[in-house]
């Protein structure tokens, strides 16, 4: 078959493999450009206390805005800058304008937050994490403790014993690790009592069907009772409806994300945000 009307199919083939590598390509020196030129913005997505019902903590999330095509989504450009090594020089910059975003709020009065930001798994294990937190750290004078990395399963999981002891030097400064889209990865829990850890964040996809999946419901149940046995704090990712907060409360789950209260938005509207907060946010009574 492939004889018959091979040169054609082959042809064909061929030149959509050149297209994507060469769109690949282009993406690669857009970005680079983009880091360069400074037009990358960091985006903040508030994390509420559900407890309380106030905003405990800030997400970044990386924002590329492309006068072309709009925003162009983390989801298309990360991939790329983790396989050709931009990642490096990216999640440096993102570090370093996350702190700086948040020793700036503290400046300015805001409550108390800690800064989540994301760490890729290339990025976890080419260069010199701790170092490089470390002096941004002393650049910016934002308090370690106030630092939440987030890290994904499969990052802990490649180079365990190397992630150990990574871990542990974060640890020691005072930085918090989260593990996110957690219940994706990986399908052994023996690492979370080995690993030093602080907060479990709930993958999106468990949360999405709640009520109606009721298998969803006990997985999350699961764990947020596992996250405390453990002594981690657990965030559910991905909260849209009042319903599946009410669950995830019911549930003790600690706190959550998600665009029931917000998206991530940009440093000024997250401020504002948190200015309102006491007329807009049920908060306990002193
Ligand atoms: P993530 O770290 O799990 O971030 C959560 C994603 O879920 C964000 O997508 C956020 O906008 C979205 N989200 C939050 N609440 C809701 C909700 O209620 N409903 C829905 N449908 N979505 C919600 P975003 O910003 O597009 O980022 C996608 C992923 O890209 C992130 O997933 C993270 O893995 C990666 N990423 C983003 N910024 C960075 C970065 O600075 N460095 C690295 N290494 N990765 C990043
Ligand atoms: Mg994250
Ligand atoms: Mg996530
Ligand atoms: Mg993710």
């Amino acid at each position: 078959r492939a004889k018959s009307d091979g040169r054609g199919v082959y042809r064909y083939f061929a030149d959509d493999l050149t297209l994507a590598a060469r769109e690949r390509l282009q993406l690669e020196n857009r970005l680079r450009r983009a880091l360069v030129d400074e037009q990358l913005q960091l985006h903040f997505q508030p994390q509420i206390d559900i407890a309380s019902g106030r905003v405990i903590g800030a997400e970044a999330l990386l924002r590329w805005p492309d006068p072309v095509e709009g925003m162009i989504p983390p989801a298309r450009f990360i991939p790329v800058a983790e396989s050709t090594g931009l990642i490096d020089q990216l999640g440096a910059w993102v570090l370093r304008h996350a702190c700086e975003q948040g020793q700036r709020w503290i400046e300015q009065g805001l409550p108390p937050l800690s800064m989540a930001v994301n760490v890729s798994p290339r990025q976890f294990h080419h260069i010199d994490l701790a170092h490089q937190v470390q002096q941004v750290l002393a650049d910016t004078g934002f308090p370690a403790e106030r630092l939440e990395l987030e890290l994904t399963e499969g990052a802990l999981m490649e180079r365990e014993a190397e992630s150990l002891r990574m871990l542990e030097r974060l640890r020691d400064m005072g930085v918090r690790v989260a593990i996110d889209d957690f219940g994706t990865g990986y399908s052994s829990f023996s690492y979370l009592k080995r690993f030093p850890l602080d907060v479990l964040k709930i993958d999106r996809s468990f949360i999405t069907d709640i009520p109606r999946d009721i298998d969803d419901m006990e997985i999350a149940a699961a764990i947020i009772a596992m996250g405390h046995n453990l002594g981690v704090r657990v965030l559910a990712e991905g909260v849209e409806t009042a319903e599946q907060l009410a669950f995830l409360g019911l549930k003790r789950c600690d706190s959550y994300q998600g665009f029931l209260l917000s998206p991530a938005l940009p440093a000024d509207e997250f401020a504002a945000l948190l200015r309102d907060q006491p007329a807009t946010l049920p908060c306990p009574q002193p």
